[in-house]
């Protein structure tokens, strides 16, 4: 049955997004008792995790594939329900929260975001194959322990760059920023230098050889990498609860209270 068929039916909470955050919502959740409809578009970033070796309970790691499927098994066995749709709006209407999806509708008493975030990733067609072998990789926090002293590249703006430079040289002594551009970061730029991280020329450009990442030098000069970092910041989805006045950061995240709540009562 999907949504459209059930416009009487009042949930007590849909959540949105079903990447690790949703389905750990939806399985307490269901072991509170509660009725519990996950929507989720099917994007999770977990699914970009070649293995994990960090997720507790899985000493010999586990693929952000194998770990979501693991994790819908776990909420569907307290028969949590999901829908494949991306929510295109949310209202309230009453007490109630209204969500849609083209045609199909679902209304809840609250409703919790785990929408997670967008990686902004390099603009070239082989991102996903880099990413699968560890050429590239997009969490320092997550994985830079499997980088220890190799080399390692960062990519980005300057500016950025340098500060997570300086967080991965506690892993490497090789570590090298790759600037996009090197506008107005002399501060960041002297930190970087004075940790010994090398610093090549801005405006080279990212290649994959199928294997490891490289940085083409604007005079044409290739420097490779064991892996490479980009730092080109993300996006949020947080558009979808402007119109309900939820309150965002000047970055564009939704700002919560010490429960998770949003200003607005039951949107969590
Ligand atoms: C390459 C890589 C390696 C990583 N390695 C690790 C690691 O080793 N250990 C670790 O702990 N973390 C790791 N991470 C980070 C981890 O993947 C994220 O922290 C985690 O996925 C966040 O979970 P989430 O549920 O908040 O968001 P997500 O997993 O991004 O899930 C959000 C879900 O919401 C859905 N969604 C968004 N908008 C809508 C909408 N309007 N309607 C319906 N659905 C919607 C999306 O499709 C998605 O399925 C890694 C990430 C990457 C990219």
């Amino acid at each position: 049955m999907t949504g459209t068929d059930r416009r009487d039916e009042v949930l007590d909470v849909v959540v949105v997004g079903g990447g690790p955050a949703g389905l750990t919502a939806a399985t307490y959740l269901r072991r509170f008792h509660r009725s519990c409809l996950v929507l989720d578009s099917g994007h999770s970033r977990a699914r970009w995790i070649p293995e994990t070796n960090n997720c507790p309970g899985f000493p010999q790691g586990v693929s952000g594939v194998d770990l979501l499927r693991k994790m819908k098994q776990q909420a569907a066995s307290f028969d949590a329900r999901f829908e494949s749709v991306a929510v295109d709006s949310l209202r309230r209407d009453g007490d109630l929260f209204v969500l849609r999806a083209g045609d199909a509708q679902w209304r809840a008493r609250c409703v919790i975001l785990a929408t997670g975030l967008s990686d902004n990733l390099p603009q070239v067609p082989w991102v996903e194959e880099a990413v699968a072998c560890h050429a590239l990789r997009l969490c320092s926090i997550c994985d830079a322990y499997e980088a220890t002293d190799t080399r390692i590249g960062v990519y980005g703006p300057l500016a950025d760059t340098a500060a997570h430079g300086v967080f991965l040289r506690s892993y490497s002594s090789r570590v090298v920023l790759l600037p996009s551009d090197g506008a107005g970061a002399e501060d960041a730029l002297a930190q970087a230098r004075a940790e010994g991280i090398e610093v090549l020329p801005a405006g080279g450009v990212l290649e994959f050889d199928g294997e490891r990442c490289s940085y083409r030098l604007p005079d044409g000069r290739v420097e490779t990498f064991d892996s490479v970092y980009p730092y080109l910041g993300a996006r949020t989805t947080a558009g979808l609860v402007a119109s309900l006045g939820a309150k965002l950061s000047d970055s564009g995240e939704i700002v919560v209270d010490r429960s998770q709540q949003t200003e607005v009562p039951g949107l969590y």
